[in-house]
């Protein structure tokens, strides 16, 4: 079955310099491997637009907004730090407005009058989970899970919409931008404690953390997504899926501690992906958050879309 497959090379742009671990050549690695893989040419492919703001203020504040494209003015060359990881240059804008314009298209390729897809893949940066609605946070400026999520809400109607984050790191951002959103139900499973040092208290029935300790393997992680995630789920009953897919908590990634490899990632997408065809009528949109080493990155999104593609 066919999905989308949402890129744009203007998230090549954003560089935060040499040694910065959320670079350029993670898109690259991971489209060199769909081609080994033979799934480059069976998905569908579309150039991300530029968001619009009205899709970036439902979910941040106005002024944090203005505040990050007003860095296109920066000369060439310059960067500034909006926090101590999160390098911004005057090319950054521009990919931070393709990657949030991924999630608008995703959502509108999966829910509207068209119908085109069920599902799409969005292989963008910079990437977004931790970008809360005042500010800039590890390696995020624009949260494009939670824009996909509203743009859900507000402009087709839709009453419940779950989240899904199984990146390394707690969704710190999207819980920030929901936590007083009932139509959401977001899902976070992240090494703790770790950066972001947030997610381990109880804000709210319609927000799941599920705090591991370093060292979680994969039997773990599966048995803490059987024991948490799919009951929440399965009550919830959600009418679209949205993946914060990130896969930094792979084994060979040495961002994290996790013992996660390609097949607990496709065994999550599996799980998921059974509850998105009991409520939501398959609907899915998943988009790519952390994963550093390239190899193992790469293996795990081309196992995560080869679920998303029933041809696993
Ligand atoms: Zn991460």
């Amino acid at each position: 079955m066919s999905i989308a497959y949402i890129y744009h090379p203007d998230c090549l742009e954003h560089d935060m310099g040499e040694e910065h671990p959320e670079q350029p050549a993670r898109i690259n690695a991971i489209e060199d491997r769909m081609r080994m893989a033979h799934i480059f040419d069976f998905v569908r492919h579309h150039e991300a637009p530029l968001a619009e703001k009205k899709y970036l203020t439902r979910v941040h504040d106005a002024k944090y907004v203005d505040k990050v494209l007003s860095f296109a003015k920066l000369p060439d060359g310059e960067h500034s730090y909006l926090d101590p990881d999160t390098v911004i240059t005057n090319k950054t804008p521009k990919a931070a407005l393709r990657a949030a314009g991924a999630a608008v298209m995703a959502t509108d390729l999966v829910l509207g009058h068209k119908h085109q897809h069920k599902i799409a893949f969005c292989n963008v940066r910079p990437p977004g989970h931790h970008a809360e609605r005042g500010g800039a946070m590890g390696f995020c400026f624009f949260n494009n899970i939670a824009v996909a999520a509203a743009h859900a809400i507000h402009d087709y109607g839709l009453r419940r919409v779950a989240i899904i984050d199984f990146d390394v790191h707690h969704g710190n951002g999207t819980e920030d931008i929901f936590q007083n959103e009932p139509r959401v139900l977001f899902c976070s499973s992240f090494q703790h404690p770790f950066y972001p040092f947030s997610g381990d208290d109880v804000i709210s029935d319609h927000i799941i953390n599920v705090p591991l300790p370093a060292g979680t393997s994969g039997d773990k992680f599966r048995e803490a997504v059987l024991m948490h995630w799919i009951p929440a789920l399965t009550k919830f009953a959600p009418e679209m899926i949205f993946i914060s897919a990130g896969f930094d908590a792979h084994i060979e990634d040495d961002m994290s501690n996790f013992h996660l490899r390609e097949s607990d990632y496709a065994w999550v997408t599996k799980e998921l992906m059974v509850v998105a065809d009991k409520f939501a009528d398959g609907r899915v949109v998943s988009m790519l958050e952390g994963g550093y080493d390239l190899s193992s990155l790469a293996r795990s999104v081309t196992a995560h879309l080869k679920v998303l593609m029933h041809m696993d």
